[in-house]
């Protein structure tokens, strides 16, 4: 096991590639704070992790463009466990749209879910890694940070940022062995991205088969990742073995980002 007795908070976790994420994590070893929104689907994922692969899972309530909601989050975990060793950040999607269609609501809100919950919660973990030593800063991002999509203005314009916030932790912080890494997913295979692809299905009078087929198209290895293969990369990234990797940004999206 790549991470037996750690202990990893990972937010945004009730569903999509939070909750794969945290399931990998859980099955090499380590205990768990689990995150988001939705406490009855936090604590089923909890349940059944615990059971499975015999590790702590703490849920915890948050919505992260709270600031209250983020101390929560960490206070759990050095409540239950004494510690963090890992922080994967994960967030929930930005609304979509245009520049001329979002509000000034919409950036206010964007800013807050994209980039302050990342900076509040990194403020919030830092200090206890600092003190033991050893600490591994995971972002997860997306791969319109390498090539926006046209229509995904807030995720293209704010999520550059955290290129930036990676980067710098990594110089500031490496010292202490804390290790600062970003993940940057393309197509991966969630029930948001299923919501997505029914509601054009719908708008344009065309089966959501037809739609996913059309994604899978453009990608090289021709079919669309699943959140557990984003799970084994943080695996990796977290443990002993990529213990001289950080400030990277790494793209997992079955080759179909082209620019180098
Ligand atoms: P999802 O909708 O399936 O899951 C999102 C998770 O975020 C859920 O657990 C939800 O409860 C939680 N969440 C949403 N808003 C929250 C808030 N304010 N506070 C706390 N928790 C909140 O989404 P997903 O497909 O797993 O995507 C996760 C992230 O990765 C998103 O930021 C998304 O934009 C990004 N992304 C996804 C893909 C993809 O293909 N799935 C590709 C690139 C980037």
């Amino acid at each position: 096991m790549l991470l037996k007795n750690r202990v990893s908070i990972v937010t945004a976790a009730s569903r999509g590639i939070g909750a794969g994420v945290a399931s990998v994590l859980a099955r090499e070893g380590s205990n768990l704070v689990i995150a988001a929104r939705s406490i009855g689907r936090l604590e089923e994922l909890a349940k059944n992790l615990e059971n499975q692969y015999g590790v702590s899972v703490v849920p915890v309530q948050a919505d992260l463009t709270i600031r209250e909601d983020i101390k929560k989050i960490v206070n759990t975990a050095i409540q239950n466990f004494g510690k963090v060793d890992i922080l994967v950040y994960n967030t929930g999607p930005p609304k979509p749209g245009a520049f001329l269609e979002l509000t000034e609501e919409d950036w206010d809100y964007g800013v807050r879910l994209l980039l302050m919950s990342a900076v509040w919660i990194t403020r919030d973990v830092l200090p206890y890694m600092i003190e033991r030593g050893w600490g591994r800063l995971i972002y997860i991002t997306s791969s319109t940070l390498k090539q926006p999509i046209p229509t995904l203005t807030l995720s293209n314009v704010i999520r550059i940022s955290l290129a930036g916030l990676i980067k710098t932790l990594a110089y500031q912080y490496g010292r202490y062995n804390i290790l600062v890494n970003g993940i940057m997913q393309g197509y991966i295979d969630t029930e948001r991205v299923r919501e997505v692809a029914m509601a054009r299905a719908q708008r344009e009078g065309r089966r959501v088969e037809e739609i996913l087929g059309e994604l899978e198209k453009e990608i090289p290895l021709g079919r669309i990742g699943k959140p557990e293969e984003i799970g084994e990369l943080v695996a990796f990234l977290a443990s002993e073995k990529a213990n001289y990797i950080t400030g990277s940004l790494i793209l997992i999206d079955g080759g179909r980002t082209l620019c180098i």
